[in-house]
């Protein structure tokens, strides 16, 4: 029997990971999972419970993730899933300021990206699999058949998410936007435990002057020569 595929797609913060991965997912009909937002509902839970992480020992880090379920519910009116914690749609507020500000401290926890990275490799990919974060084609799926590693302008990824924040009427300026990209890209790429890198096998998707339909066909093409399609 031929190997589930999996695509594991890497970058910087904002670089459109999420909306070129769900447009795959959709063509292939293969399942998605946006590993930022696991690392997104773990932090609302230790800002909510008021748990600073970077004082609590290994024990209370695990028994913290113990009370901690993190699901995707398919929402059909917006074609996409959306992220449960605790039974709980936290969808709209794990994208918000605070959980944002924090997120990349908490990421940079071993005993919080062990949890993850093994909730990660465990989910059923039987009938094909995208997954897009920092470290898919470094350390969860370093075996996956297609690794894609994407990039864009900083001034075009920080408007991009800044008009996506205004749109669901986030109160925030631009200028923050670029503020949190910039420090969530360092602590990211500087942190210890699996850091954001380039996988060796992985190719490099540049998207400053690509609309989402034109990524979309150049990825097709892409697992088409692989032979993967
Ligand atoms: O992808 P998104 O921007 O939502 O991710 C939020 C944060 O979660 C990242 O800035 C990073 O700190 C962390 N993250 C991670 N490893 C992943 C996915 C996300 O450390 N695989």
């Amino acid at each position: 029997m031929n190997e589930p595929i999996i695509i594991a797609i890497d970058g910087y913060s904002s670089c459109g990971k999420s909306t070129i991965a769900k447009a795959l997912a959709n063509r292939l009909n293969f399942a998605y999972v946006d590993t930022g937002a696991m690392y997104r509902a773990v932090s609302l839970y230790f800002l909510r419970e008021k748990l600073n992480w970077e004082i609590l020992s290994v024990k209370e880090i695990e028994n913290t993730l113990d009370q901690i379920a993190i699901t995707f519910v398919y929402n059909e009116s917006k074609n996409s899933s959306e992220t449960y914690l605790n039974g709980e749609n936290v969808e709209d507020e794990i994208r918000g300021k605070k959980v944002s500000q924090a997120v990349s401290e908490v990421s940079q926890i071993k005993a919080i990206r062990s949890r993850m990275v093994g909730l990660q490799q465990s989910v059923d990919n039987r009938s094909g699999l995208i997954m897009d974060g920092r470290d898919i084609g470094t350390k969860v799926f370093p075996k996956a058949q297609l690794k894609l590693f994407m990039d864009a302008d900083p001034k075009i990824r920080a408007q991009r998410r800044f008009n996506e924040l205004k749109a669901t009427g986030k109160e925030i300026t631009l200028e923050e936007v670029e503020e949190n990209l910039e420090s969530r890209d360092y602590n990211d790429t500087n942190r210890k435990e699996n850091p954001l890198r380039q996988a060796e096998d992985a190719i490099v998707l540049d998207n400053s002057n690509l609309d989402q339909e034109e990524q979309l066909i150049w990825v097709l093409k892409l697992l088409k020569e692989k032979g993967l399609i």
